[in-house]
């Protein structure tokens, strides 16, 4: 496993059309990631068809229910455009989102994407603990963020592409491969834009506003 510690400031406020960046929306909380994207400047696209996947500059895969969002992928004709992108274009996929990413994972009806080389465990914190929000480690930033895990999945297995990118109690909860980026928790249900941001600048290359916290909602 590697660790990157990255120091590259966040670029500055964007120039001309904002990056659209696109967010799958067949289930789950895809409205909070589209309120961190306007914070930092773009222009959320709700994607529920293959057509709304034109001329995206990213693409984010909320946290939800990863079966069901699998089940929906095939049901739209999501799934053939959407596992095309997540080979070779920027990525973040949260909660389910990781487990959609991931290379496999337990008890889904479907295969997951495999965009990732990991393997994730689902709904692995233990029956009583489905929530907790904790510190977490995130390489890149100077300060821990706030991780919020909600019936979260662990991950088992980091290939040895994967850089693991956040981490929690030493144990791997954010993982990058190439532009492909999962996390366990959830950035979206937080004031603090850090993660969108560096996913966007970092990983996409896309110029958004410096991050700063989320007007209340
Ligand atoms: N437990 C869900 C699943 O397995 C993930 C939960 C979440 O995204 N918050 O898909």
């Amino acid at each position: 496993m590697t660790r990157t510690r990255m120091s590259r400031p966040f670029s500055a406020a964007p120039q001309g059309a904002a990056p659209r960046v696109g967010v799958l929306s067949l289930q789950g909380d895809f409205e909070k990631h589209g309120v961190m994207l306007r914070a930092l400047g773009c222009e959320p696209v709700r994607v529920s068809l293959p057509e709304h996947m034109a001329g995206l500059d990213a693409l984010i895969l909320p946290g939800g229910e990863s079966s069901t969002m699998l089940r929906l992928l095939e049901h739209t004709g999501l799934r053939a455009p959407v596992e095309k992108w997540v080979r070779s274009k920027p990525v973040l996929g949260t909660c389910a989102g990781l487990i959609l990413l991931a290379r496999s994972a337990d008890k889904l009806p479907l295969p997951s994407l495999g965009a990732i080389d990991i393997d994730a465990s689902r709904n692995a914190w233990g029956r009583q603990v489905h929530s907790f929000t904790d510190s977490v480690e995130v390489a890149t930033f100077a300060d821990p963020f706030v991780g919020v895990f909600i019936r979260a999945p662990r991950i088992e297995r980091v290939g040895r592409a994967v850089q693991v990118i956040a981490t929690y109690h030493g144990e791997p909860v954010g993982v990058r491969a190439g532009s492909a980026v999962a996390i366990t928790f959830h950035p979206e249900l937080t004031d603090d834009t850090r993660l969108h941001a560096w996913f966007l600048t970092e990983v996409a290359g896309l110029a958004v506003h410096p991050p700063q916290p989320v007007a209340a909602r």
